[in-house]
């Protein structure tokens, strides 16, 4: 693990346990992760972010809302994919970023409580999960 993601790490761990954000951490997220931070908290104000549950596993994924007009949502988990160009070209392509804006808000959002909760059967959840 890089440095950079063990302090990040540390910082969604605290906003976890809080469930609210100081204006310190928030500049920390700005530094790490830039604009894509910026657009993360407008999606999560937006409240862009679902958290999809499948029952009885309690497995989940977030699908996230973009920002374009067309308003795509992007199926991510948010620590290691996302379903959005992105992800694809600029962080497993050119390894420039440590993550995409949806796996930000999808994080963002799960730290502070402010997902929109969906269950579905597991079923579902695996239709869901066969079209990534
Ligand atoms: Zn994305």
């Amino acid at each position: 693990m890089s440095s950079t993601t063990m302090v990040a790490e540390a910082v969604w761990k605290n906003i976890e346990s809080n469930h609210s954000v100081t204006d310190d951490q928030l500049g920390v997220l700005h530094f790490l992760f830039g604009k894509n931070f910026e657009r993360a908290t407008r999606i999560v104000d937006q409240q862009g972010v679902k958290r999809i549950s499948g029952e009885p596993s309690g497995r989940s994924i977030f699908q996230v809302v973009g920002e374009s007009r067309k308003k795509e949502e992007y199926l991510c988990f948010a620590e290691h994919y996302c379903g959005c160009y992105s992800f694809f070209y600029d962080i497993v392509n050119r390894g420039e970023q440590l993550c995409c804006k949806h796996q930000l808000a999808a994080r963002l959002a799960a730290s502070l409580g402010a997902c929109i909760e969906v269950k579905v059967s597991d079923e579902e959840l695996a239709m869901l999960l066969s079209k990534l």
